[in-house]
């Protein structure tokens, strides 16, 4: 693998990792302001996102590359409603998928044709995010301001149970 490819490869670890430290810290906010189930939802998000920098992280490490971790922003602990915290989840969520695109196309034009299964996979996984993140928003928005609605969703949302991958 190229120096190129390898630190775009290091900077994807830092930012899934930088992706599950906002999670975590979106979890704490949910915690605290009594929204359990949203708390475990956040919490799950926060651990597929390790996941994820693991698999880049093995991926590198498997090409005989060098893991360089970046540092991590704090990811603030003060939210305004439970709305803002998945419409900045989503935004994140887009941001990775920007991210994951130029890593696609860099692949591409260094001809490292053994990046493309991996990328692949997280293309497709990246549809799966923006899209939970939106179903959530679509909820919220129907949801209004019915505190029964939104106590019903967070019910719905501590059904996330193990961590997927
Ligand atoms: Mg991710």
């Amino acid at each position: 693998m190229n120096q190129a490819m390898n630190t775009a490869l290091n900077d994807q670890i830092t930012m899934e990792l930088q992706a599950a430290h906002s999670y975590l810290a979106m979890a704490a906010w949910f915690d605290s302001t009594g929204f359990p189930g949203m708390a475990t939802w956040m919490h799950a998000q926060s651990a597929e996102e390790t996941q994820h920098a693991l698999k880049f992280y093995q991926f590198v490490l498997d090409r005989d590359g060098r893991v360089e971790l970046g540092s991590l922003d704090a990811p603030g602990s003060g939210f305004e409603s439970v709305t803002a915290v998945f419409e900045a989840g989503l935004a994140q969520e887009q941001d990775v998928t920007a991210s994951i695109n130029n890593l696609y196309a860099l692949a591409m034009a260094e001809k490292d044709f053994a990046s493309l299964p991996l990328l692949d996979w997280f293309i497709t996984e990246q549809i799966e995010e923006e899209s939970t993140f939106s179903q959530i928003l679509d909820d919220l928005k129907l949801a209004g301001d019915s505190a029964q609605a939104i106590l019903f969703l967070d019910r719905e949302l501590a059904a996330r149970g193990a961590v997927a991958q």
